[in-house]
């Protein structure tokens, strides 16, 4: 199946190291879906987001238990102006996911960071970090109590560490709530989390993980809570993302699915960007024209259309 369109779009702020993202979309009888794994997935890593991509476009989602899903705001590793800015301007989001443990940045930087995320939240927000597992067991301890304090108190931290035994052991050592993320959507056994009691909240994605079907599965095999939350993707695969909440028997905490703006153009011509603090459970719908302002040059829509071969091959 060769891709119905490729994007390609700046960044508008640097983002687990990338400046551009770019994906191919499908389009199927159920309607669209985004196929955009990052370029450092093979093609064997890839195939379950060709799967949630078919899915989207082929079968399409369970009905939608909710009209609406609360969603963060992402804080990149900018400073303390430009993190408040982020957040004044996120269309009333509750809650903020901070990133930390940005290679090159000191404890201080994420302290100021925190800070003022705390400050443009107000005390009754919600604030989360995430590490992306960059921590070892004994940074973890340390880092943790001094940015809680920074935060005036955080919702959960995200991925302090890689491996699911000090997860484990943290979270026996520490007051601050644990997600799973890199533990599950990259991990061979995405239950040992659970086996392990290594965290609190499970945070899953609907492309890595195969689908929204895959995920619901996975959800009630954890019995964890579940944030979701996307991939970068633009409108049309958050759109799945979206689905995946409104899909869930219980949804506590809200998703990392308001991302949109971090992309300078999207696939859709009305983006799925927050307002209240939510996101409406709704298709997202690419016309010619929003396709053609995102269009990808043409080497990057043939790379696309290659990967699209290859991963479909080794999907099969
Ligand atoms: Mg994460």
């Amino acid at each position: 199946m060769p891709p119905a369109a490729v994007y390609s779009t700046p960044m508008t702020t640097r983002f687990r190291g990338i400046t551009t993202r770019d994906g191919a979309l499908l389009r199927g009888d159920a309607g669209w879906g985004e196929f955009s794994p990052f370029w450092d997935y093979d093609d064997a890593e890839s195939a379950p987001w060709l799967a949630a991509a078919r899915e989207a476009a082929d079968v399409g989602w369970p009905a939608p238990l909710r009209d609406r899903v609360p969603v963060n705001v992402t804080v990149p590793a900018v400073g303390p102006e430009q993190a408040a800015a982020i957040v004044a301007a996120s269309g009333g989001c509750r809650t903020a996911k901070v990133k930390v443990a940005e290679p090159g940045q000191s404890l201080a930087q994420e302290q100021a960071r925190l800070e003022a995320v705390r400050d443009a939240l107000g005390p009754e927000g919600h604030i989360r970090i995430d590490a992306n597992a960059a921590w070892d067991l004994d940074t973890a301890l340390v880092r943790l109590a001094v940015l809680d304090r920074a935060a005036g108190g955080l919702e959960y931290a995200e991925q302090p560490c890689p491996d699911v035994a000090d997860l484990a052991a943290l979270r026996r050592r520490t007051d601050v709530p644990i997600a799973a993320d890199e533990s599950i959507r990259r991990a061979a056994d995405p239950l040992a989390v659970r086996r392990a009691e290594a965290a609190d909240v499970v945070v899953l994605k609907v492309q890595p993980l195969g689908g929204v079907r895959a995920c619901l599965r996975l959800a009630e095999e954890v019995g964890l809570p579940v944030v979701v939350s996307s991939a970068l993707e633009s409108s049309v695969g958050i759109a799945a993302g979206v689905a995946l909440a409104a899909a869930l028997p219980e949804l506590h905490h809200a998703c990392g699915l308001g991302t949109v703006r971090l992309l300078e153009r999207d696939t859709v011509p009305d983006p799925l960007v927050p307002r209240e603090g939510h996101l409406p459970v709704r298709a997202a719908v690419p016309t010619p024209e929003s396709l053609g302002a995102a269009a990808a040059p043409p080497e990057v829509h043939e790379r696309w259309a290659r990967r699209l071969r290859d991963v479909a091959a080794v999907a099969r």
